[in-house]
């Protein structure tokens, strides 16, 4: 039977990275979902919605089409048929992208696509993001927590976006540090490790001895 594979956490803990080489080795699809809701705000900002205003972002969120490729090999991400994976990463959407995801229409809308996402997905799914497994595959074979202190977060971030000034990287963890306040402080699918999730703290660990640590588990 195809099997999903979750991990959860919050921002800079390496989820994406270690999700998708899961994926790759395991020869499973992969979706990441944190993409679907920047894609969703990269529209709504292009279509001058006021991300502010939870009805206007409700009613407007029916709009765009969203599409995620799910190779783990060159997964892809569309809007319209516009491939928006360079804007997504941009900062004006990591501003914007923890209101819009406060909106619950905008939740219902992706979630459903995220659930059609695994069941189209013949030998399985790889799938990251916050609430995958409190909310979207509670039944999921293997649920994972990744944590890691807010400093070593902050650092990979930067390192990511090639950025190394002491004052840019302290900016960077005051984001971080206001995005993960946000995404736990929100009524609806707040982050959180469900109950029966695994916890890796990955700070002392490189993402290869996560993923090898995850795939141990995958294999238990
Ligand atoms: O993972 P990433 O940093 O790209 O996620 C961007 C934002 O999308 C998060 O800060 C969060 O607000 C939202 N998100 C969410 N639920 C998910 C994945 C992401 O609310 N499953």
């Amino acid at each position: 039977a195809p099997v999903v594979v979750v991990l959860d956490g919050p921002a800079g803990t390496g989820k994406s990275t270690v999700s998708r080489e899961i994926a790759a080795r395991l020869g499973l699809s992969f979706l990441d979902t944190g993409a679907m809701y920047r894609a969703m705000t990269y529209w709504l900002l292009s279509n001058g919605v006021d991300v502010d205003d939870a009805d206007a972002v409700a009613l407007a969120s029916e709009k765009p089409v969203i599409v995620s490729g799910t190779d783990a090999s060159g997964p892809t991400i569309t809007v319209d048929g516009q491939d928006v994976s360079g804007p997504i990463r941009g900062p004006e959407v990591t501003a914007a992208v923890s209101a819009v995801s406060a909106v619950p229409e905008v939740r219902a809308r992706l979630v459903e696509l995220q659930r059609d996402s695994a069941a189209a997905a013949s030998r399985g799914m790889v799938a990251e993001g916050r609430d995958m497994g409190t909310v979207v595959f509670p039944n999921a074979d293997l649920k994972v927590f990744l944590t890691a202190s807010a400093e070593t977060r902050a650092k990979r971030r930067a390192a990511q976006l090639g950025i190394s000034e002491p004052h840019q990287v302290a900016a960077i963890l005051a984001d971080i540090n206001r995005r993960d306040a946000a995404d736990s402080g929100r009524a609806t699918a707040p982050l959180r490790k469900a109950d029966d999730a695994v916890e890796v703290d990955t700070s002392e660990l490189t993402p290869e001895q996560v993923v090898v640590r995850i795939i141990e588990l995958a294999r238990e």
